[in-house]
């Protein structure tokens, strides 16, 4: 489901070291920052390893699998664009590959969110130029 959003979103930052993440989105694939050094994944994307500090950075496809770490139910957005969407689940994903990443859980009402379910990533194209990754239950 896709909202109609009446004020601009906001752009992600730092475009250089996430684009491919974003690249992958539209395409609704999941894709994590790996240290071919170390062979850690990690994110959020960022020129070098935060475990040890190489910048020998590729990009590997994930399950879209994991589980809900955290969260909480947004009444009171920080950003206006996101309105409309009010009451939304602001989440914390811990991925099967190890990864945490903030998203959001949807298709689940706010009072059916568990701590540890299962969760998958689903896509939202949002406008014409973004997607975003989100999670629904598994
Ligand atoms: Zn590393």
């Amino acid at each position: 489901m896709t909202a109609e959003y009446r004020k601009p979103l906001p752009n992600p930052l730092h475009w250089a070291a996430s684009k491919p993440f974003w690249e992958a989105a539209k395409r609704h694939e999941l894709v994590m920052p790996r240290c071919k050094f170390c062979d850690r994944l990690f994110f959020y994307p960022r020129e070098v390893c935060p475990r040890c500090l190489r910048n020998d950075i590729d990009w590997v496809t994930v399950s879209g699998m994991g589980r809900l770490h955290t969260y909480t139910v947004i009444h009171q957005p920080a950003n206006a664009a996101f309105q409309g969407d009010v009451p939304y689940i602001y989440a914390m994903v811990q991925l099967d590959e190890g990864p945490r990443l903030i998203s959001n859980l949807v298709d689940c009402p706010p009072d059916q969110a568990q701590i540890d379910m299962r969760v998958t990533a689903v896509f939202d194209d949002v406008t014409p130029e973004w997607t975003l990754v989100k999670f629904k239950p598994a």
